[in-house]
């Protein structure tokens, strides 16, 4: 008897997908570069599941069912090759390779090439939901040819977490479609993540709130609106006391913030498509800045910040806090969406974002209350992925766009940086300025390299001598 599918690659990931996978009845082989890995794995998590271990990647290829299924779940980047040209010389045309890493798209767009010409069938998969959800269902966003999606399609469904609106996995589109939407959703996360860490700053540095105060506002509005993955796993970050010194845990550890590149790539890729995404871009500059823990401790003696004692209502500054992180996350998931879709047409992913927002609402880091809202949205008017151009957006945002104003004014006056909040409220008067100063610009680079400017009331490319040249 031959197994079902292979999974390459026995860390958090993988072991947990491995175990979904075999308890959803499917018999799978297991690889891992080191064996100790794979033999610990077995014998810690492994009881009655249909889980066979290899230790040598021709046997473990061997003993799959034709045409062989295998996932990688491996170190993005270059071991991602690696396997691929391990596996190369016991492969057969017709056989799959699932890439579930966080691949870079233009990668996997290679991968798919370079198969191809070997008649390897190829899908790049997004994974989100970190170990629990790989356990228990994660959102899955495969991409390729729909050919290698039919062969995987059954098992995807089966694994992948499940919403009233069906199995949160989809065909998302060709080619690198399904690594491009999972890097979007990461730049999403981080920008969700960051407009969060910002209203805690606001609780804790105005309104003095602890910690432990601060979880039950989280609590409450996980309750509400703003239910969500992030600001659960928030308010119960908030209780979590340190067992050293039992100070809240949040509170001991240290303010620098780490990133894996994905939302970098985000941001990179939105500049060369030419989509505006700043608040995606702050939450990666965020993280930057943060890192720069021993300059800012320096900085904070010598450079001046003038803050302003304000008597302020508490009950009114966390409705308009509130409201405020609403807005930014209604503006961030506008900005990662509208980005999908410039791409999808450019690389001809053929992209539904209805379904990429179905697929979003269980098991991944960024599901939320929010997406039904946001799918009534682009179903109303699919051909618009810019989600503020409808009239369900103008209602929803108008009486948030006064608190997001008030908490923005209010970062302003004690000193607080909110640099997502801020850039989601530029980016929403941006928009919603016919006449910007861009004018100015074209006239300054007309000046000083005759790069021409249009012109309001004529048709045409036009050159002014702004200075006689000697
Ligand atoms: P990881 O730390 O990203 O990678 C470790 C795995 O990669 C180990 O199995 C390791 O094998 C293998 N590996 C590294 N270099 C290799 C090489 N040159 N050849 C063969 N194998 C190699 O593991 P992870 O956190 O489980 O993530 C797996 C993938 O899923 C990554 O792309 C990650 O970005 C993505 N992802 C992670 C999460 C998460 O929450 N962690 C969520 C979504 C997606 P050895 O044991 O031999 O070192």
């Amino acid at each position: 008897m031959k197994n079902y599918v292979g999974l390459i690659g026995l860390a958090v990931m993988g072991q947990n997908l491995a175990l979904n996978i075999a308890r959803k009845g499917y018999s799978i082989s297991v690889y891992n570069r080191t064996p100790d890995r794979t033999k610990e794995f077995v014998e810690k998590r492994v009881k009655e599941e249909k889980i066979y271990p290899y230790y040598d990647l021709k046997s473990f290829v061997e003993s799959l069912e034709k045409p062989r299924k295998i996932i990688l779940m491996v170190k993005a980047g270059q071991p991602v090759d690696d396997m691929i040209n391990e596996l190369l010389p016991y492969l057969e045309p017709g056989d799959l390779i699932i890439d579930g890493g966080n691949s870079y798209f233009k990668d996997t767009s290679r991968r798919i090439r370079e198969l191809k010409e070997k008649e390897i069938l190829y899908l790049g998969m997004g994974v989100s939901g970190g170990e629990y959800g790989a356990l228990h269902g994660p959102s899955l966003m495969p991409g390729g040819t729909k050919e290698a999606y039919k062969l995987v399609e059954e098992m995807l469904l089966k694994i992948a977490a499940k919403t009233e609106d069906g199995p949160c996995c989809t065909y998302v589109g060709d080619d690198s479609a399904g690594h491009f939407v999972k890097m979007v959703h990461n730049g999403i996360e981080y920008a969700i993540m960051q407009l969060i860490a910002e209203v805690y700053d606001v609780m804790r540095k105005v309104l003095n709130m602890t910690s432990e105060e601060i979880g039950d506002v989280f609590q409450t509005w996980n309750n509400g609106e703003l239910n969500s993955f992030l600001m659960e796993i928030s308010y119960k970050i908030m209780r979590r006391k340190d067992e050293e010194t039992g100070k809240p845990l949040v509170e001991v550890i240290l303010d620098k913030a780490e990133q894996k590149g994905t939302g970098k790539w985000t941001s990179q890729t939105a500049l060369d498509l030419g989509i505006p995404t700043p608040t995606l871009n702050m939450a990666v500059e965020a993280r930057i800045i943060s890192h720069f823990k021993d300059l800012r401790v320096n900085l904070s003696k010598t450079l001046p910040v003038p803050k302003e004692n304000l008597s302020l209502n508490r009950e009114e500054l966390i409705r308009d806090l509130e409201k405020a992180l609403l807005f930014g996350v209604f503006i961030s998931f506008s900005q990662g969406l509208w980005l999908i879709d410039e791409a999808s047409k450019t690389f001809n992913y053929n992209i539904d974002l209805s379904e990429v927002l179905r697929i979003w609402k269980g098991g991944c880091i960024i599901r939320a209350k929010l997406l039904n809202f946001l799918r009534e949205i682009i179903k109303e008017n699919p051909q618009n992925a810019n989600l503020l151009a409808s009239e369900k957006a103008v209602n929803f945002l108008k009486d948030k766009i006064e608190s997001a104003k008030r908490i923005s004014n209010l970062g302003k006056l004690t000193g607080i940086p909110l640099l997502c909040l801020n850039s989601a409220l530029d980016y929403y008067f941006a928009l919603a300025t016919e006449n910007l100063p861009a004018n100015l610009i074209q006239a300054q680079r007309d000046f000083f390299g005759a790069h021409t400017y249009e012109r309001i009331d004529k048709e045409g490319i036009f050159h002014t001598e702004w200075e006689k040249l000697e």
